[in-house]
């Protein structure tokens, strides 16, 4: 099992997000899991649901359980979603959940 899949699976990570590649940064102790939207499948609107167009993304990072001794670190580029209806709204990440 390549190590984006262990990961997805770990995080619960499913379509349309996916795990792009894992960093292993020693020098600072850290693993970071890229994590992004799927660039083919359209951004929809966290309230209605529809498929909306990409306003833009930004970068978010999260702290995960730590992997053995590493800090875990989930980063994203999390789109924002132009929805004619409710406006410009941040996609809802599974992982951040909780
Ligand atoms: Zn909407």
């Amino acid at each position: 099992m390549a190590e984006t899949e262990l990961y997805a699976r770990i995080l619960g990570i499913e379509a349309p997000w996916r795990v792009a590649a894992v960093k292993l940064q020693l020098g600072q102790g850290q693993i970071v899991i890229e994590v992004e939207h799927d660039p083919d499948v359209p951004t929809t609107c966290p309230e209605c649901g529809q498929a909306v167009p990409r306003h833009d993304t930004r970068t978010r990072r999260w702290r995960h359980l730590d992997t053995c001794q590493y800090r875990t670190i989930i980063e994203a580029g999390v789109p924002r979603t132009s929805c004619p209806k409710h406006g410009t709204l941040t996609m809802r990440v599974s992982w951040a959940d909780g």
